[in-house]
């Protein structure tokens, strides 16, 4: 069976930088588990897997329009201390998840002030041209519920 659009796709995935340093990897945990063609991983990914069957294994390069966007300057936030628990621990580069009217988004502490805490809310790997090494390690049907809700259910997917 191969990978296409209403197929559940199961693979495993280390995942570089350009400069070649790995950022993350499935190995440590359960493959990564998506729903072919409803945007449930990034699109350059999910274009290198159309088509692939289990056991199959390949190495994607993906640029930031493919991935997680370009680093957009406008994102960077000012938000007054007191809106933060704990704000005089806060360290540049820390991850913190910031309240805004699309709900919680994750966001990366740029400057820590006395009176203010400036937030970047680009994605962590926005602007970055990523390299996949990949295994497909299953494919399946989609249940009609999991088609009609674009997500996977069961293991590697949402319970509820
Ligand atoms: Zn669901």
């Amino acid at each position: 069976m191969l990978i296409a659009d209403k197929k559940v796709g199961s693979f495993h995935y280390t995942l570089s930088n350009e400069q070649g340093e790995q950022i993350e990897s499935s190995r440590e945990r359960q493959p990564m588990t998506y729903l072919h063609g409803s945007r449930n991983i990034i699109p350059g990914l999910e274009k290198a897997l159309a088509g692939k069957a289990a056991g199959d294994q390949f190495q994607v390069t993906i640029p930031p329009e493919e991935a997680y966007g370009e680093r957009r300057t406008d994102q960077v936030q000012r938000i007054p201390a007191k809106h933060f628990r704990d704000a005089k621990h806060l360290k540049p580069g820390r991850m913190v998840s910031i309240q805004t009217r699309r709900g919680p988004v994750q966001a990366t502490v740029v400057k820590v002030g006395r009176f203010n805490v400036d937030v970047d809310t680009n994605h962590p790997l926005a602007g970055q041209t990523l390299t996949f090494d990949v295994e497909v390690t299953g494919v399946r049907d989609a249940t009609a519920e999991e088609i009609s809700h674009g997500h996977v259910h069961g293991p590697g997917g949402v319970n509820h």
